[in-house]
C-alpha cells in the first residue's frame, strides 16, 4: 500500500468479510464477531484493536502504546507510534485516509466524509504528526482508500454550495458531482505533504457492487467495511 509497504500492515475489508459496523446497542453483535474473524484470519488476533467512534468531525486521538483497545468516542482519526496497535475506522463511501511516517515510525488513520473534508481533517492529522511526534511533513506518506468517487458523489445545491471555495473539484454536467479525493490531496499538499507521497485508490465503492458496501448505493443500509493500519513489532 505504501512505498515502504513491507513495514506496515494496512488494508480494508470487503463484502465477503461481512458487515463490520459495530452496534453497541446489540448484545450479541454480529459485526463484532465478523471483526474478530477478520483479524483472526490475518493472524492479528492478539493485538489491541482501537476503533474511532466517528462523528464526522476533525479531532485526532493520540493512542498510547499501553492502550488496551476499544472504541474512542467523539473522534474520526487515530494516531500512534505504538507497535502492534491496530487502528481502525469503518467506512461505506467515506474516504479512509492512511498515514505513515517511516522516519519517526508513526501511523494514523482517518475517516473523511464530506463534512470532515470541509473541516480539513487530513490537515489536522498532518499537524498532529508534527505536534506530537516531531514529524517532517515531507516524510509522511498517505494512501486514500476506496470511496465514493466523483463518478458517484452526486450532490444537490445545498451541499455543492459548501464547496464553493473549491470550484475546481465541482463537476457540473446536467447534475453536480464532487471530487472529494482531489480536494483532500490538495489540502494535504497545502498542509506541507509532498504530492508524490500521496496515492489515491481508483476504486469506487458504488461502482464495485460485488466488492464493497456503499451507503449511497444500498440506500442507507448500515453495512460497512473496516479500514485498518498497524505498525508491526513485538515479533
Ligand atoms: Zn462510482
Amino acid at each position: 500500500m505504501f512505498k515502504e509497504s513491507s513495514h506496515i500492515i494496512a488494508g480494508i475489508s470487503t463484502k465477503v468479510d461481512g458487515n463490520m459496523k459495530l452496534d453497541s446497542s446489540s448484545v450479541s453483535d454480529p459485526a463484532a464477531y465478523n471483526r474478530q474473524l477478520f483479524f483472526n484470519r490475518r493472524g492479528f488476533s492478539d493485538r489491541p484493536i482501537i476503533s474511532a467512534g466517528l462523528v464526522h468531525g476533525r479531532r485526532v486521538a493520540v493512542i498510547q502504546a499501553t492502550d488496551p483497545g476499544g472504541t474512542v468516542p467523539g473522534y474520526d482519526a487515530l494516531i500512534t507510534d505504538g507497535k502492534g496497535m491496530m487502528l481502525t475506522i469503518t467506512v461505506a463511501d467515506c474516504l479512509p485516509l492512511y498515514f505513515y511516517d517511516p522516519v519517526k515510525s508513526v501511523i494514523a488513520i482517518a475517516h473523511a466524509g464530506w463534512r470532515g473534508i470541509l473541516d480539513n481533517i487530513g490537515g489536522e492529522v498532518a499537524a498532529s504528526f508534527k505536534k506530537n511526534y516531531g514529524s517532517q511533513l515531507s516524510n509522511i506518506q498517505v494512501v486514500i482508500g476506496p470511496h465514493l468517487q466523483k463518478c458517484h458523489f452526486e450532490v444537490q445545491d445545498d451541499v455543492a454550495s459548501r464547496f464553493a471555495a473549491n470550484p475546481e473539484f465541482i463537476i457540473k454536467t446536467d447534475r453536480t458531482f464532487i471530487d472529494l479525493s482531489g480536494l483532500v490531496r490538495r489540502q494535504l499538499v497545502s498542509a506541507g505533504l509532498a504530492d508524490n507521497n500521496i496515492r489515491v485508490s481508483g476504486e469506487c465503492t458504488y461502482c464495485l457492487t460485488d466488492k464493497y458496501f456503499s451507503y449511497r448505493r444500498d440506500k442507507g443500509e448500515l453495512k460497512t467495511m473496516i479500514s485498518y493500519i498497524c505498525l508491526p513489532g513485538k515479533e
